[in-house]
C-alpha cells in the first residue's frame, strides 16, 4: 500500500484525470509548496505556506508575503535587488 502513489505522489488524488504531463507539472509545483522552507527571519526549515503568497514561520512566528507557491521567486529577487538600488541611491 504505502508504494501505491509512488509514481503518481501528491496527484494521485486526480485519479486517471488531466494526463501525465500536466499532473507531472503540477506536482512539481504542489511539492514544492507543501514542504518546509528554510525561515529568512530565525534560519530553521519551518517556514509553511499559509494561503497564496503568504508564508508562516512555525519557529518564530514571522508572516510574510512572498511568492504564490514558493517563500521567494526569482522575479521578486530581481525587485528587491531594484528597490534597494534605487533606495540606497538616493
Ligand atoms: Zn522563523
Amino acid at each position: 500500500m504505502a508504494k501505491r502513489t509512488k509514481k503518481t505522489g501528491v496527484t494521485g488524488k486526480f485519479g486517471a484525470r488531466y494526463g501525465v504531463k500536466a499532473k507531472n507539472k503540477h506536482r512539481k509545483i504542489e511539492e514544492k509548496q507543501r514542504k518546509y522552507h528554510k525561515c529568512p527571519n530565525c534560519g530553521h526549515f519551518k517556514l509553511k505556506r499559509e494561503s497564496t503568497a503568504i508564508w508562516v514561520c512555525g519557529k518564530c512566528g514571522a508572516k510574510f508575503a512572498g511568492g504564490a507557491y514558493i517563500p521567494q521567486t526569482d522575479a521578486g529577487t530581481e525587485v528587491k535587488k531594484i528597490i534597494k538600488g534605487i533606495v540606497g541611491g538616493e
